[in-house]
């Protein structure tokens, strides 16, 4: 029971990496709030010890306070929520570039704020985001948007990371190769050859096959336990040797 005691909030908990994470904290002893914007997924975990669930878009800034505001104080914060776009600097539009970036990093911005004072009040704390190989690690083709914003978020960890460092509060990274959820079931299938697409993602993983999400979250329950209490501001990569 690696995180007994401890009040975590996820979002994007309704499947992927996410869902995987809050089973695998729950199982650890934390009280899980798991949240996404998307209900319908979130009755899966009806019935599942130590997990409540909540409605939370993390584009909506007032949301997400009112929801912390309910929530005892967050032990760990696992910001998870992210969205992956598709191709080359040349074809990508503002539109893109803005809905990532206020997903894939505004959204953290808005949650450590949301959660952080509680944390400092409490002299501890563990902030988890999910960035990815593809960002200042990697390029890869056609991630243009994905791997900018991801990136940011790399930075984002490093200065909440440094400016809390002496008050309890760690702040870290994680860097996934690839891995099958739902969404990059979609990627593939959008593909006009999905079985050249999904051919095309294992080859780029050294070790001859995608991740799954369950191989992922082992890494975010060790980061939010204390058994993580000396790192702080790094990017953890787990990605089947993509940047070996
Ligand atoms: P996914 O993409 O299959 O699921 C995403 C979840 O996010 C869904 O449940 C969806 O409802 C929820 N969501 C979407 N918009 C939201 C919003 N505004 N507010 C709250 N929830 C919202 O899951 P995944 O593939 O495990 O991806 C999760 C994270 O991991 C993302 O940040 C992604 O960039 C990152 N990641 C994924 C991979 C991969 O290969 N799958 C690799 C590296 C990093």
């Amino acid at each position: 029971m690696r995180l007994k005691g401890k009040t975590a909030l996820i979002t994007a908990a309704g499947q992927g990496i996410g869902r995987a994470t809050a089973l695998a904290m729950a199982s650890e002893g934390a009280q899980v709030w798991a949240t996404d914007v998307n209900p319908k997924l979130l009755e899966s975990y009806t019935g599942t010890a130590n997990v409540q669930t909540a409605v939370l878009d993390v584009l909506d800034k007032s949301a997400i306070n009112a929801l912390v505001a309910r929530m005892p104080a967050v032990d760990v914060l696992f910001n998870c929520a992210g969205v992956v776009h598709n191709g080359p600097v040349i074809g990508a539009t503002d539109a893109e570039l803005d809905f990532a970036f206020n997903l894939n990093v505004r959204a953290q911005f808005w949650t450590i704020q949301a959660v952080l004072p509680r944390m400092l009040a409490a002299g501890a704390g563990s902030i988890i985001n999910m960035a990815s190989v593809c960002s200042s690690m990697k390029g890869l083709p056609n991630r243009f948007v994905y791997g900018t914003t991801k990136a940011a978020v790399l930075g984002l960890t490093k200065s909440v990371a440094a400016d809390y460092v002496q008050q309890g509060i760690r702040c870290n990274a994680v860097c996934p190769g690839t891995v099958d959820t739902p969404s990059l079931g979609e990627r593939i299938n959008a593909n006009e050859d999905p079985e050249a697409a999904r051919k095309a993602f294992i080859a780029r993983q050294p070790m001859g096959r995608l991740a799954q999400a369950h191989e992922i979250a082992p890494v975010i329950v060790f980061l939010a336990s204390d058994e993580a209490i000396f790192a702080t501001g790094q990017a953890f990569t787990v990605d089947g040797g993509i940047t070996i």
